[in-house]
């Protein structure tokens, strides 16, 4: 499929949406303004793609709705060459915003089928994000340390293996809590001080544990 002019007019007006709910960084509107949503996602929804919906991407999972991608991205305030880790690959739309931020996204998922659809989906885009199959929960100990780590699935409790992979200095982005869960917003200031802000109740599927019990780290 390719992206028509009815698909940018329909991006304008999600981006000019965006705006009105509260989104400041021109940047990340930027980002969202020129990325083809319709393709990160089934055909059968294109005509709702740049709609604030969460669709299936298979598996149970969801693409986030566009706000939440974008109240993520702020809220991480990534910079040109950031180092970005994102748990929750999913259908590789909140990666690929990253990596047209500039980043040097890392990016994991635990459901082998996402993983390798995502992946060949982002390298048809051309896009530098690596994928990993494996579990969020550990993190990507052999690329620490990452100056960001956004998490796109519903942790109950912080994952403390992630923690130590953040820079001092570094900000993490999760939704905490469970069964609501908080938009958290987590900057590490020295090796034991963190400073917590949080954002508002959201909605993500949940973070869980490894799928296959076979880990793999593959990009
Ligand atoms: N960022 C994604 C959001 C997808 S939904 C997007 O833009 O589409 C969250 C994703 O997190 C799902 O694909 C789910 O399989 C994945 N996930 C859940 N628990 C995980 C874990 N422990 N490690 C890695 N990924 C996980």
């Amino acid at each position: 499929m390719e992206d028509t002019y009815r698909h940018k007019g329909m991006r304008r007006k999600m981006v000019e949406n965006l705006r009105k709910m509260g989104i400041a960084s021109d940047e990340v509107l930027k980002a969202m303004g020129e990325i083809p949503r319709h393709l990160f996602i089934d055909s059968v929804f294109d005509s709702q793609a740049y709609q604030d919906k969460a669709f299936s991407i298979g598996e149970d999972q969801t693409i986030s709705h566009p706000s939440t991608v974008a109240q993520q991205s702020t809220l991480l305030e990534v910079f040109p060459g950031a180092k970005v880790l994102e748990v929750g690959t999913g259908s590789g739309y909140q990666a690929y915003v990253l990596d047209q931020l500039k980043a040097e996204v890392y990016s994991i998922e635990r459901q082998k089928s996402l993983y390798l659809k995502t992946k060949a989906l982002l390298s048809g885009f051309r896009s530098r994000v690596r994928c990993f199959y494996g579990d969020g929960y550990q993190g990507l100990p052999q690329f620490a340390p990452f100056d960001r780590i956004l998490v796109t699935c519903g942790a109950a409790a912080m994952p403390m293996d992630l923690l130590p992979q953040l820079k001092i200095g570094g900000i993490m982005v999760i939704p905490l809590g469970s069964p609501k869960q908080v938009m958290t917003k987590i900057i590490r200031k020295t090796e034991t001080d963190l400073e917590v802000s949080r954002h508002g109740n959201c909605h993500f599927v949940p973070m869980l544990p490894e799928k296959t019990g076979e880990r793999q780290h593959v990009s």
